[in-house]
């Protein structure tokens, strides 16, 4: 065991009690984990303000003032019981508030005495105010060494600053600092540290949490970022080269009955350039002996479906399975319906399987699959549950790929011996390396033409206010024979609320749009199965003209008579998510519409988002400004939880010179060393091994 995986309990000021929060809240276990828990910025501890200074419009999040207590008091009553004291400097006063701890402080806290104060400033009617400052005589504070001044700020989560204030995390921090400051190996070895101008480990990690100037912090951050996207290149290209060094990918040197027949007599349509590039790609992967990993980009309504459909037949000719993975229930249904329509008549045989499935429907799909006699299997998540076992599963197609991780589609690999070729589908245009470090090692392919005969859909922004406008619009193009749908947000930390506003706004319509001229159908999540069926088919077949709806249709469905989105609260929505509900709409020969709803009140990224929106129908200039806009320091941001690796510190995004830097690194190691064996590599082994993967994800906060 390294000294670093000792328990962080017994690091002075944790112990057991505090030590089970830290891990509970921030999966903070051992000293090494508190060593890569970084600040995520600093405040200047040298810079003492004035009680004037400090308004709302500084907007500053950390502040200290010196100051004198003029008087202490409790207030409220019960659970609201608080205890407050009024402090004064020659510019002001400010009241600060303690809910806690109030015997405590109650105690220690004397009238007439001067404190060094540091908290969060928070107003009340234009006056200061603190709850839970930290407090320090003046004596006290001016026996500290001021060193750079720079004092870092932790991220934290509200129950565990419950217990551990910003100081009391610092000062565990300069302990843990005292035992490990002798026990940190470097894991690079020196000639690479040299060849990329980096710093010794041990130095990066003193000035990331005790920075002895900008420079070094920079230097520190340089550092610690690229050892992150070290760790997850070496993982990636060691995958890379183990899957090219096995080639033990399955042939299909074939092109057979199921391909012809359907190319030649069931294609409804001819295939676009940009199609037949792209199946050509995976015809040539496939014939090569290494097992296919190709990632396909398509925006929304490009057409990436039938090219899933072809390639899976490519497999079934060559006496193959092939499944097919959607991330909703819905999609995958659609799917199946689109799929086993287009293949009537043909030998080739489909069946499904989701989480719903009924018994029966789950049984055909079960032993078909496993004695062989279904060729393509469409479904969700439950394709990879343990039960399910392929007769000779030789292709895999992942729609809506930022749903599945790289655990996940390693389970599908051992439903094999050998794994089947993996093509995974996305409308959400990812630079490549940027596709790497989300997805792992991915050839990628791009569908960059829409179908003949589109029309770009037009997109308008409206304000609450002019929903008459909006109903107006509707009338008019049902009138003209068209369907409409109406979206609502559904977030889970509102979801109550959220599920109102859908009520509320089906009722409105409802009324708007009364039966028998109308009719309104609504789908949404807390639906009985058979209910949200029954709207689906309603809208699909043309018998409701208007679909109240949450986001559940916003990956896939498909209806070309819809030319009416209307996105309610489009504020709240994240730019790809709107851009694949918009993709909804567009997708017949007629003009299409989609309206933005939103209140008057914007914050000037929302705004930025639906002006975008107005501006462009390219998903992949929108993709570009959602990273934009969304920000680099976003470490929290949707982006990273939808990540394999877990990266405390770097950002695949906004620090691509380093990723760049560091697959080269990589590359180079791992072509000297493959297996990292040599004594010098023995560290970067211990840095591939922490970051090869996260096993489990969320992937439901994904945008
Ligand atoms: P996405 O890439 O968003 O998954 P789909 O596969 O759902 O797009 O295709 C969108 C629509 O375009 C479907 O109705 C499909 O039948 C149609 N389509 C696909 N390819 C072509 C083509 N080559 N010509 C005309 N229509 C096509
Ligand atoms: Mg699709």
């Amino acid at each position: 065991m390294e000294y670093l995986d000792n328990d962080i309990k017994y690091v002075a000021g944790v112990g057991e009690a505090r030590a089970k929060v830290l891990e509970r809240e921030l999966g903070i276990r051992t000293l090494g984990d508190m060593l890569r828990h970084y600040p995520f910025r600093y405040i200047d501890r040298t810079r003492i303000y004035r009680i004037a200074e400090i308004t709302d419009a500084a907007g500053l999040s950390y502040v200290q003032f010196r100051a004198r207590v003029t008087g202490v008091g409790y207030a409220g009553a019960g659970r609201k019981r608080r205890f407050t004291a009024c402090v004064q400097d020659p510019t002001g006063s400010a009241e600060l508030v303690w809910f806690q701890g109030i015997k405590w402080i109650e105690k220690r806290i004397e009238v007439g005495r001067e404190y060094l104060v540091f908290g969060r400033p928070s107003f009340y009617r234009g006056e200061l105010s603190m709850a839970h400052p930290e407090l320090e005589t003046v004596e006290q504070a001016l026996s500290h060494k001021a060193e750079s001044g720079m004092q870092g700020i932790y991220p934290s989560t509200e129950k565990l600053s419950n217990v551990l204030g910003a100081k009391g995390m610092y000062q565990i921090v300069c302990n843990l600092w005292t035992l490990v400051r002798e026990r940190i190996a470097d894991p690079l070895p020196e000639a690479l540290r040299t060849r990329y101008g980096l710093i010794p480990l041990r130095e990066a990690y003193y000035n990331i949490h005790f920075p002895q100037s900008q420079e070094l912090l920079r230097q520190a951050q340089y550092r610690l970022k690229f050892d992150e996207l070290l760790g997850v290149q070496l993982n990636i290209q060691s995958r890379r080269t183990a899957r090219l060094a096995k080639s033990d990918g399955f042939l299909f040197p074939k092109v057979g009955k199921a391909f012809n027949t359907f190319y030649n007599e069931k294609l409804p349509f001819p295939l676009t350039g940009a199609q037949k590039r792209v199946i050509r790609e995976i015809r040539q992967d496939t014939v090569t002996g290494f097992q296919m990993n190709r990632l396909l980009q398509g925006d929304v309504g490009s057409g990436k479906t039938l090219v899933a459909l072809m390639s899976m037949l490519l497999a079934v000719d060559n006496g193959f399975q092939a499944c097919m993975m959607a991330p909703t229930e819905i999609l995958a249904r659609q799917h199946f319906t689109t799929i086993r329509r287009m293949l009537a008549g043909t030998e080739v045989t489909t069946a499904i399987l989701t989480g719903a499935s009924k018994a029966r429907e789950r049984r055909e799909a079960l032993e078909g699959i496993a004695s062989g006699r279904v060729n393509i299997l469409i479904g969700t998540h439950a394709l990879i549950e343990d039960r399910v076992r392929f007769a000779d599963l030789g292709f895999v197609v992942i729609d809506e790929q930022h749903r599945f991780g790289v655990e996940q589609r390693a389970r599908l690999w051992t439903k094999n011996a050998q794994p089947p070729h993996i093509l995974v589908m996305t409308a959400t245009p990812i630079p490549r390396t940027l596709a790497m470090t989300l997805y792992g090692d991915l050839d990628v392919s791009v569908i960059d033409e829409l179908p003949p005969g589109r029309r770009p859909v037009k997109t308008f922004r409206y304000t609450d206010a002019a929903r008459l406008k909006l109903f107006g619009f509707m009338r008019q193009q049902i009138a003209l024979g068209r369907q409409v749908y109406v979206v609502y947000p559904l977030i889970k930390e509102s979801e109550a609320m959220d599920y109102k506003d859908l009520t509320d706004g089906y009722e409105a319509i409802s009324r708007d749009f009364p039966l028998p001229q109308y009719v309104t159908a609504i789908c949404h999540g807390k639906m009985k199965h058979a209910d949200k069926e029954e709207s689906m088919r309603q809208f699909k077949e043309g018998e409701a003209q208007i679909l109240v709806a949450t986001s559940v249709i916003e990956v896939g469905v498909d209806v070309p008579n819809a030319t009416v989105m209307v996105i309610e609260s489009a504020e709240r929505f994240g730019l790809s998510q709107l851009h694949q509900l918009r993709g909804r709409v567009g997708r017949g020969g007629e003009q299409s519409y989609c309206i933005l709803m939103s209140g008057e009140k914007l914050s000037r990224e929302s705004r930025a988002r639906l002006d975008a929106m107005c501006e462009t129908n390219d998903g992949f200039r929108l993709a570009e400004l959602d990273l934009k806009l969304r920000g680099a320091g976003d470490i929290n941001g949707t982006l990273q939880s939808g990540m394999a690796f877990d990266l405390k510190i770097a950002s695949p995004t906004a620090d691509v010179q380093i990723l760049t830097l560091s697959r080269e690194a990589a590359v180079s190691v791992l072509e000297a060393d493959p297996a990292l064996a040599t004594p010098e590599n023995r560290g970067l082994q211990e840095l591939r091994r922490r970051y090869s993967g996260r096993e489990e994800m969320d992937f439901s906060r994904i945008s």
